[in-house]
């Protein structure tokens, strides 16, 4: 199999816990088909959300797929802006070194993002609760008496 970018054969590895193969070269990485959700899973579970959010531009490539040389065709996945190409006869997807770590870090910011959320909503719910218990309320009746 050789590197769709530098034509040097990729060689087996991990990433992401997962079995890829990736070009010495560049650091390209490819993933076999079934492994994109497994990638998905790993990184990200909040179930289905992600799906809905590839944009299949379809944009042919000249990069060729490593197991069968069709052109890649290029896909956007729209929540990360991230570009990624895929085989039109579903052997794989091809990730380029720096989208890998950009989309990992994207990921990253995301979750912390949305645990401050949860927190914040979190306290936001507790206030709520409280505005609701007899207490708040006669205090707010005594400044208004
Ligand atoms: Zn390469
Ligand atoms: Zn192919």
């Amino acid at each position: 199999m050789k590197c769709p970018i530098c034509n040097v054969d990729l060689v087996p590895a991990i990433r992401h816990k997962l079995p890829v193969k990736t070009c010495p070269s560049c650091k390209g990485m490819w993933l076999e088909h079934e492994e994109l959700a497994e990638l998905e899973d790993e990184v990200f579970d909040f179930g289905d959300r992600w799906k809905g959010t590839l944009v299949f531009d379809s944009t042919a490539t000249t990069h060729r797929c490593p197991e069968c040389t069709a052109l890649l065709q290029r896909f956007q996945y729209r929540d990360y802006d991230a570009q990624m190409e895929f085989c039109p006869n579903e052997h794989g997807y091809w990730l380029e070194d720096q989208e890998d770590t950009r989309v990992l870090e994207l990921m990253k910011k995301e979750e912390g993002a949305l645990q401050r959320k949860l927190i914040a909503e979190d306290q936001w719910g507790k206030l709520l609760k409280h505005m609701r218990s007899p207490s708040f309320f006669s205090r707010l009746r005594d400044l208004f008496r």
